[in-house]
């Protein structure tokens, strides 16, 4: 059995069920769930999902963790639902190779345009069966407030999801064109999506005082609703990220291009810490890695963790052209400290953050963290150039985040003189990004609003994605823009 402990609960006396992490999301001491034992896989087994698709290969990962409380077929069914061709029309993570040593994985190929949606696609299954699976009675109500990507691909993956309703709210002058239209135009019968007069934050504390709200909660109950949230601290969003480190060790091996036992590097677009986070768990499971390799913009406070020990988020927040990645605060690092410091010393920093900003966790638990993993940083100009460079040189058109990777990646094999495979994960479709990426690839400014991915696709000679083609004019289905304080009545009317 394995069980799910807070990585702040000291006496490790509290573990509950994958199922109940899954439905609880945040441990009651504001600790994040994981994993008492982390499963290991011989390499037997990581040869055997060479020839199997993503789907089937997801199913066999995820059922190392969760077969305690859901059934093979169950996560086989969920897995080919959630990974379907309708879905991922090009594959769910196809690998790209871009010449000397390089491979780009795609992880973009689902119906936000961007990574997320690897784990939305199949999180709203584990916890809809969960809701059942742990004798709950009522209905869950997924609250989320988004800064950008979350937000639609948390309404893909819940959209028509059983005994599930989720509600979105976002800052109306405060995420991309783009991103607004795919939220305004969001089909299902079960979603709701309302703009904010205010930016993130307003939006993020409105959510953040419904849930601990006492009255609400009360009150939603005699309705036969519970408040859940579908960030990513949830286990059941990580879980499913750790399926596509495989997925590429895989291919790589089906393409001849490691042997079996060979280790290879990923480099990561990081923001929350949550897709790195679960590339640490592939490789302690065995999966042949020889570095992780934290990839972050010029909010760099983790560059500055791997390289000092110390996490300091007292310091300025930049707006960059990588915005998903604009993070002072990474949830799911709390998670390697557990691993790596243990519960008591974890609850420990997570208060000093809290109190100071800060904390530093010493010499020697910084070196074995830096046994696996090192940070690096580009700033937008670097960014920007490497959009151009890969595009020129290769002809690989990469989104911003993905180009802060690459940017990173081309730093840390120069630094290192590192011979092994190296794995760029992509996390945006570039026509998400599309002004961005248009200035870098051709060094003109990009007509404002839809012409801007128009723009791109003339000078790049690659199709608007479907997803994204003339999204400006399909018809919006919730307009509405209400203040931070009318959320709550909002929330209520949707709940019915
Ligand atoms: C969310 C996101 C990231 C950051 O991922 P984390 O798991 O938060 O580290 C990077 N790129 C894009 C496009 C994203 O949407």
């Amino acid at each position: 059995m394995i069980r799910y402990f807070s990585t702040r609960d000291e006496k490790a006396e509290k573990g509950v069920s994958s199922a109940a992490a899954i439905k609880r999301g945040i441990a009651p001491d504001g600790g994040l769930y994981s994993p008492d034992v982390i499963p290991e896989v011989t390499p037997d087994f990581i040869d055997s999902l060479k020839d199997l698709e993503y789907s089937a290969r997801a199913a066999k990962i995820l059922s190392l963790f969760l077969s305690d409380d859901y059934s093979g077929p169950e996560i086989e069914a969920f897995c080919g639902a959630a990974y379907s061709p309708e879905a991922f029309p090009d594959g769910a993570a196809p690998l790209k190779d871009i010449g000397d040593g390089k491979f780009v994985l795609e992880l973009w190929h689902g119906p936000s345009c961007a990574f997320k949606d690897m784990a939305l696609q199949l999180m709203p299954r584990l916890l809809s069966a969960a809701i059942t699976k742990t004798g709950e009675k009522r209905d869950a109500l997924i609250l989320v407030a988004t800064s950008g990507d979350t937000g639609k691909a948390a309404l893909e993956g819940y959209r028509d999801i059983d005994r599930i309703k989720i509600e979105v709210f976002y800052p109306a002058e405060g995420v991309s064109m783009i991103q607004k239209l795919q939220m305004m135009t969001q089909a299902g019968s079960n979603v709701d999506v309302c703009g904010i007069r205010g930016n993130f934050d307003d939006a993020q504390n409105g959510v953040k005082s419904i849930f601990t709200d006492g009255d609400i909660a009360a009150e939603l109950d005699r309705r036969g609703l519970f408040l859940s949230s579908a960030n990513s601290i949830n286990w059941g969003r990580l879980l499913p990220q750790v399926v596509y480190y495989f997925s590429a060790y895989a291919d790589l091996l089906k393409q001849g291009a490691v042997s079996p036992g060979e280790r290879i590097d990923f480099v990561v677009p990081t923001g929350n810490f949550g897709n790195i986070f679960s590339g640490y768990l592939a490789y302690r499971m065995g999966l042949p890695v020889g570095r992780l390799v934290c990839a972050s913009n010029r909010n760099r406070v983790l560059t500055d963790f791997f390289s000092t020990g110390v996490y300091d988020k007292n310091r300025s927040f930049y707006t960059t052209s990588s915005p998903s990645m604009d993070i002072l605060i990474s949830s799911n690092l709390e998670r390697l400290l557990a691993y790596a410091t243990g519960p008591v010393r974890t609850a420990g920093y997570m208060s000093e953050l809290k109190k100071t900003g800060r904390y530093s966790i010493g010499e020697s638990i910084l070196g074995d963290i830096r046994d696996i993993f090192a940070g690096y940083c580009a700033d937008d100009e670097e960014t920007s150039a490497a959009i151009g460079r890969y595009w020129k040189e290769r002809h690989y058109l990469a989104d911003t985040h993905t180009a802060v990777a690459l940017s990173c990646a081309d730093r840390y094999i120069s630094e290192t003189g590192q011979e092994r495979p190296c794995v760029v994960l992509s996390t945006a479709n570039p026509f998400k990004f599309a002004s961005s990426v248009y200035s870098s690839v051709t060094s003109f400014e990009a007509e404002p609003g839809y012409r801007a991915l128009e723009m791109l696709s003339e000078a790049t000679g690659i199709p608007v994605p479907a997803r994204l083609s003339g999204i400006d004019r399909r018809a919006v289905r919730f307009p509405d823009v209400c203040d931070a304080d009318g959320m709550r009545r909002r929330m209520l009317t949707f709940a019915g």
